[in-house]
């Protein structure tokens, strides 16, 4: 499964979508409906899975509506997905999704039994897949190994009731690289299609950063020592500096917790933003590298024998990169490649 969600973590996912199942992605991953009929708009008519809750739970006929794989974390959705599919007199299926020690979204493993059984016993539903989420495939073998555990213990139920073998699934990005026992029938990679990874890159694997985030020097000027910059004038050049402006600020996901501590790649150099990132603008101190209106400036991404790693400016900022690539904002435009 491709997971998709919140956009494809910023990139596009209607762009994304066809890429992915032209390389054999079997099912797209959506956090909504809403995720999902806009997937589904563009024509894309591969499986799609909600990965998300529904409320109400009546909304199940939307999901119908566009051929949306719902998933079910309770036995009153179970039922409710039945009751809308018989008002139209067809067949519904769904994922079933444990809580194994996520902790979020989930039936525990006692209530998944009962409404497999329920399945089996049940005209007009089947159960496609069985999935869980692991909380930290990143930081902890041994609470995954138990989640894990957990997980095969319900597939071991499925066998025994004798439902026809539905997808079971559990791996996020960080378990498809470390865990093999995690990969079952399907895995669900997110940040690690778009080449990033929270986790070791095992050296058999290559990941590409998909995103590079270019911006330009819009305004230059020459300022003398002790000049101040940008709001609060939490900022001051040291010496004689040539300080450039680029169109860039948090209303483009730039986060202000980089405020005199991030970079960015001009003329193949760092150089550091100085004074606070503002809404629209942030300022650069380019003396080291003569930079010019005009410049290309790289904020993530390669430039000469330099790269900023999204996971770079996500340090910077005190967060993970999932939130810089979710964060960066519809204003700015993509240029898919
Ligand atoms: C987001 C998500 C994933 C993908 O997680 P990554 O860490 O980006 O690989 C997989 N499964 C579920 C249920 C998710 O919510």
């Amino acid at each position: 499964m491709a997971v998709l969600k919140a956009d494809a973590y910023g990139h596009g996912a209607q762009a994304l979508a066809p890429i992915a199942v032209q390389n054999g992605a079997a099912m797209i991953g959506v956090s909504s409906l809403e995720e999902g009929i806009h997937l589904r708009d563009t024509g894309i008519r591969a499986p799609i899975l909600n990965l998300g809750g529904i409320y109400p739970l009546d909304n199940f006929s939307i999901a119908l509506d566009f051929n949306i794989t719902p998933t079910v974390a309770s036995f009153e959705a179970a039922r409710t997905l039945l009751r809308v599919g018989q008002a139209r007199n067809c067949p519904v299926g769904f994922h079933l999704k444990i809580d194994t020690g996520m902790g979020r979204l989930g039936v525990s493993v006692e209530e998944a039994e009962k409404i497999l059984r329920w399945a089996v016993e049940t005209k007009g539903v089947q159960v496609l897949g069985v999935y869980s989420h692991l909380s930290c495939a990143d930081s902890d073998p041994r609470f995954t190994e138990l989640q894990t555990k957990r997980f095969g213990s319900v597939i071991k139920t499925v066998a025994r009731l004798g439902l026809e073998k539905p997808l079971n699934h559990l791996a996020n990005s960080a378990a498809l690289l470390r865990y093999r026992k995690t990969h079952f029938d399907m895995v669900r990679p997110g940040v690690a299609l778009f080449g990033d990874s929270i986790v070791p890159i095992p050296t058999s694997v290559s990941l590409f950063p998909v995103l590079s985030w270019h911006s330009r020097i819009i305004f230059l000027k020459k300022v003398p020592k002790g000049f101040p910059i940008s709001y609060g004038r939490t900022y001051r050049t040291k010496k004689e500096s040539l300080i450039a402006t680029l169109p860039v600020g948090y209303a483009d996901g730039v986060p202000r917790s980089i405020s005199n501590k991030g970079y960015v790649l001009v003329r193949g150099g760092r150089c550091p933003i100085v004074g606070r990132v503002t809404m629209d603008q942030i300022m650069i101190d380019v003396t080291k590298v003569h930079g010019k209106v005009g410049d290309e400036v790289i904020l993530v991404g390669r430039q000469e024998k330099d790269e900023i790693r999204i996971g770079e400016m996500a340090k910077w900022a005190g967060t993970i990169s999932y939130e810089i690539f979710c964060g960066i904002s519809k204003r700015v435009p993509r240029v898919v490649k």
